[in-house]
């Protein structure tokens, strides 16, 4: 048998042995114009649909439709606390109270809403820190935050970045800095996994390290919630948010959430900006004029949740407690390290991994740099889109690729790095 033959072959014997298999048919795959199933190594970006999404957001439309108004008490899923029903499974993702998180907004709005409470600059106490190369929309939030205090980011904002030559970053450089710019340190916020890289920091360190300086400390999970497991009580963080349509499945635009540590759940001196569905229920219908937060990460929410854009997010929570996050981390940590095996077996010279090897250091995310010449990489992505698989594409030369243990089996990996293996023709 060639490499290719044993490597289908191995692909097969470990998805017969996958106690996860099943879950693959609780979603929808896509499929390309003939019909063909495609090989979705996407949900970094956008997760694929559970079949039982289209049943929650249709028990909303017949709810509304046959109770309207009354549907706040009398839905199946009352609206007045649905957003409820996703604490349990958000705090199991996170590692956290119930108490702790809550489902709202979208990413960077809540970015900026913990932002007001979190990042409170005081005499020489007065920079952000984070990383280099961080997702556009946190720079413009942390940046639009210092301006808004009045504060200039030539001056306020400490950007690590990797070292010369290298992708990743490494722990000891951004404890380096932290322990530099110490006294400086307002708000130290970091991602949970980098999200061109795929490298899962040392959160437990990092957070540690940061809080030692005196400075807050805030999480963008955007690319590790419902990938690594988190310990967010246990580890301090101040405050964490994420959005839900990438790895959490809940649909384009899904509602995000939230963290906020108990210690500063019943906090009276936090500033916020408020709204009455941060108000505890028993009293928010007397429409009286002082707001009182409720305790917790709830006390964090302004309007009305959008039921809509909940609804898919509880489908995919429901399967996410089903399949458990030990499983799925120890299946995810054999998928990405069956794509790395067959890459460096079948593409050893055309292709380059940038995510740490190690898989402490990363999710189930593995980012690629084709080392082909300048627009022929670019070329190459789109021939794998032709060969229906589906990662995604980052100038100049970095091709994503995620297999989600939750529905991707191991022979869908093995047909990825047999189209990537004719793309770039070797
Ligand atoms: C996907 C992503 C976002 C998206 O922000 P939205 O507010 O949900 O549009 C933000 N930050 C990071 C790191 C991301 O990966």
């Amino acid at each position: 048998m060639s490499g290719l033959g044993l490597n289908a072959a191995g692909a097969h014997q470990h998805d017969a042995h996958d106690p996860l298999a099943a879950f693959a048919a609780e979603f929808h795959h896509p499929h390309d114009e003939t019909g063909r199933r495609l090989v979705y190594l996407c949900g970094h970006s956008l997760g694929l649909q559970t079949k039982s999404t289209a049943e929650y957001v249709a028990q909303e439309l017949i709810d509304w439709q046959r109770l309207a108004v009354l549907g706040h008490h009398a839905a199946e899923r009352p609206w007045i606390s649905y957003h409820e029903r996703a604490c349990a499974a958000l705090a199991m993702l996170v590692g956290a109270e119930d108490t702790e998180v809550v489902a709202m907004n979208s990413l960077t709005v809540n970015l900026h809403l913990m932002m007001v409470s979190f990042f409170r600059p005081s005499g020489p106490r007065n920079r952000v820190l984070i990383e280099k190369s961080a997702f556009p929309s946190d720079r413009y939030a942390v940046v639009s935050q210092l301006e808004y205090h009045g504060l200039d980011a030539a001056e306020h904002l400490i950007e690590v970045a990797p070292r010369e030559g290298e992708r990743c970053l490494r722990t000891e450089d951004l404890i380096a800095c932290l322990q530099r710019e110490g006294p400086r340190l307002a708000l130290v916020l970091l991602p949970g996994v980098q999200y061109l890289t795929g490298q899962a920091l040392d959160l437990a360190a990092l957070i540690a390290a940061a809080r030692d300086t005196g400075a807050t400390v805030g999480l963008d999970l955007a690319h590790a919630v419902g990938n690594i497991p988190l310990h967010l009580h246990d580890w301090n963080a101040d405050f964490a948010v994420w959005c839900s349509y990438k790895y959490l499945n809940a649909g384009p635009g899904a509602v995000g959430g939230c963290f906020v540590h108990e210690r500063h759940g019943e906090r009276s001196d936090l500033p916020r900006f408020a709204g009455w569905w941060g108000h505890p229920e028993a009293t928010r219908f007397e429409m009286g004029p002082q707001f009182t937060p409720i305790p917790g990460a709830q006390g964090w929410q302004i309007s009305n949740p959008p039921i809509l854009s909940t609804a898919p997010l509880l489908a995919s929570l429901d399967v996410f407690q089903r399949a458990g996050m030990a499983r799925l981390r120890e299946k995810s940590i054999a998928l990405a390290g069956f794509l790395q095996s067959l890459i460096e077996d079948l593409l050893p010279r055309a292709v380059q991994i940038i995510t740490p090897g190690e898989p402490s250091e990363r999710g189930c995310q593995l980012s690629l740099r084709l080392i082909l010449p300048g627009p022929e990489a670019r070329r190459c992505h789109e021939r794998l889109i032709a060969a229906g698989v589906i990662g995604d594409w980052r100038e100049p030369d970095i091709l994503r690729l995620a297999p989600a243990p939750l529905y991707n089996s191991y022979h869908d990996v093995f047909l990825a790095v047999e189209a990537l293996a004719r793309a770039v023709g070797s």
